[in-house]
């Protein structure tokens, strides 16, 4: 009787590994399956993303972000006007007229100053040129601000467009 035990417990054991070995299998072709589809979907993410760059690009080059400066001026906290600056090219002057007093602006090539004022301080016509995104020329008794931006807005934009 226990050399049929035996038998058994080692067909057991055969049957044991064959099942072990064949799950084993099984669980290495469904990893292979797994892998072959995240080929597939690596193969898509890279194809979309080698195409991102260009979308991106072509994006911005419709919004006149990708390389745009300009100059938003604003009149007690109200939107004055916005004047492209690096394509901008030769001398020009104009006057703001604010309810404390005027401002003159003047554009040479790509910067803008205030070069002239009534104000009492004469702050911002000590500021001097600027042209660089982030700068600002400041008259605070007239409430009026020259910032350099890179932003566009959306009836900008489709100025742009239009063009
Ligand atoms: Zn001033």
């Amino acid at each position: 009787m226990s050399l049929y035990y035996l038998k058994q417990y080692c067909i057991m054991k055969k049957a044991k590994r064959y099942i072990i070995k064949n799950i084993l299998l099984r669980f290495e072709r469904e990893i292979m399956k797994i892998l072959k589809k995240f080929d597939i979907v690596i193969i898509i993410v890279l194809l979309l993303l080698s195409f991102i760059p260009y979308g991106a690009i072509m994006i911005f080059n419709i919004n006149g972000n990708s390389n745009g400066v300009y100059a938003k001026i604003t009149v007690n906290g109200e939107e004055y006007k916005i004047v492209r600056l690096d394509t901008h090219s030769g001398v020009e002057e104009f006057n703001v007229k604010t309810s404390k007093g005027y401002n003159t602006i003047k554009l040479e090539d790509e910067k803008i100053a205030i070069v002239d004022a009534d104000c009492n301080d004469k702050v911002c016509e000590r500021v001097g040129y600027i042209y660089k995104v982030g700068q600002t020329a400041v008259c605070l008794p007239h409430k009026l601000i020259i910032e350099i931006t890179g932003e566009v807005k959306e009836t900008e934009e489709e100025d742009f467009i239009a063009r």
